[in-house]
C-alpha cells in the first residue's frame, strides 16, 4: 500500500503482512546498495522546554525516500541495516549531518540578536546495537567533534535499554570514554525493555525518554499518572533530565506540567522537520507549524 502523505507526495512504504523472505531480501539488496549520501535525507524533531516552549533540542531521525517504494520509515530499515552491517556507515553519516546542522542552529541563534534567552539547541541522535559495539564507534565520535568544532555538550547519544542489558564491561567503558568527551547519552524508549532504575545509577546517564506507550496511557489512570510521576522525581533526584516522548494532546502536555517533567518531544509540538522548517522553528517556536498547540496554555 502506498499512500500520499504531505507536501512532497512522498509515499509511505507499508510491506503487508503476507510479505515475507523475497520482499525483505528485495529491500536489503536496496538498502546496502543505495549510495548513502544522495539516498538518504535525516529529519529532525524539536525536543521542547515544556515550561517555555522554546527548542531545547533536536532528535535526528532518518528516512529513505526509496524511487519505488516511497519514503520507507526506520521502522522497516534499521534492522535490515543492522542485519547487513550497513548501519555502521549509515549511522556515521546521519551522525556527520546532526552535527554540521547543529552548528547552523548554533550559528542563527548567535546571529539572532532578539534571541538574547534562547539557548543553543543541543542534537540527539539515535544509535543501534549494533553501532554502538562496532570498535571504531567511540574513535568516530571523536572524529566527527574535533572536524567540526560543535560543542562536545551539545551532541546527546540515545541508546536503548538493549545495549545496557549486556551488562559486560565494554558497555561502561565504552559510556565512560563518550561522556569522557562531553558528550552526554540518553537512555531511549524507557520503560519499553526489561527496564531497571539500576541502569540510571549503574551508567553515566544524562537523560531519560520515557517511552511514548507510557505518554499514551498518561490520562487514562492515577496509576499510570503515578508511575510516570515516580519515574520523573526518581530521575530529577539523580540528576538526569527527562523527555517525554510522543506527546500528542494538550492533555497529556498539562498533566506533565503538573508533574514537573522538563523536557518532551511529539507530534503537538512538532513533526520531524526538514533542516530548513526546524532552522524556523528554532527561532519561532510559536510559528504557525505548531498548529494547535499554544504556548499560553502551557504557562
Ligand atoms: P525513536 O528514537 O524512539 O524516535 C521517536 C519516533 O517517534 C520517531 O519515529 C518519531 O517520528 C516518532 N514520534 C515523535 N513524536 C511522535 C508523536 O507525537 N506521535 C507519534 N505517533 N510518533 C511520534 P521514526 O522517525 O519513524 O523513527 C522510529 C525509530 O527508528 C526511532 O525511534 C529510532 O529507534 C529509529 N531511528 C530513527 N532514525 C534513526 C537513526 O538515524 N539511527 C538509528 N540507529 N535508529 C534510528
Ligand atoms: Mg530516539
Ligand atoms: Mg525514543
Ligand atoms: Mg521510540
Amino acid at each position: 500500500e502506498a499512500k500520499t502523505a504531505g507536501k512532497r507526495q512522498w509515499r509511505r512504504y507499508r510491506p503487508a503482512l503476507q510479505e515475507g523472505m523475497a520482499e525483505r531480501h528485495e529491500l536489503q539488496e536496496s538498502l546496502d546498495q543505495a549510495p548513502i549520501e544522495t539516498s538518504f535525507t535525516v529529519l529532525y524533531q524539536p525536543i521542547v522546554d515544556l515550561a517555555s516552549g522554546a527548542a531545547a533540542g533536536f532528535e535526528a531521525l532518518v528516512r529513505w525516500p526509496h524511487a519505488t517504494r516511497g519514503v520507507v520509515l526506520p521502522e522497516e530499515f534499521i534492522s535490515l541495516a543492522e542485519e547487513s552491517g550497513r548501519i555502521i556507515p549509515l549511522g556515521a553519516w546521519v551522525l556527520s549531518e546532526a552535527v554540521t546542522e547543529t552548528i547552523r542552529m548554533q550559528t542563527l541563534v548567535q546571529a539572532d540578536t532578539w534571541a538574547t534567552d534562547r539557548h543553543s539547541p543541543y542534537m540527539s541522535v539515535n544509535v543501534s546495537p549494533r553501532q554502538f559495539r562496532d570498535e571504531g564507534f567511540v574513535d568516530r565520535v571523536r572524529q566527527v567533534l574535533d572536524a567540526s568544532q560543535l560543542p562536545p555538550s551539545s551532541l546527546v547519544l540515545e541508546l536503548t535499554e538493549s545495549v545496557l542489558m549486556r551488562h559486560d564491561d565494554r558497555v561502561l567503558a565504552d559510556m565512560r570514554a563518550i561522556t569522557d568527551l562531553g558528550v552526554r547519552i540518553a537512555i531511549d524508549d524507557f520503560g519499553t525493555g526489561y527496564s531497571s532504575l539500576s541502569y540510571l545509577r549503574d551508567f553515566p546517564i544524562s537523560l531519560l525518554k520515557i517511552d511514548k506507550s507510557f505518554i499514551d496511557e498518561l490520562g487514562r489512570s492515577p496509576q499510570q499518572y503515578a508511575l510516570v510521576e515516580g519515574i520523573v522525581h526518581l530521575a530529577d533526584t539523580l540528576g538526569v533530565k527527562v523527555i517525554a516522548e510522543g506527546i500528542e494532546n494538550q492533555n497529556q502536555l498539562e498533566l506533565l506540567l503538573s508533574m514537573g517533567c522538563p523536557l518532551g518531544q511529539g507530534f503537538l509540538f512538532a513533526r520531524p522537520l526538514a533542516a530548513d522548517r526546524a532552522e524556523s522553528f528554532v527561532l519561532a517556536p510559536n510559528a504557525d507549524h505548531l498548529g494547535n498547540w499554544s504556548r499560553s496554555a502551557s504557562q
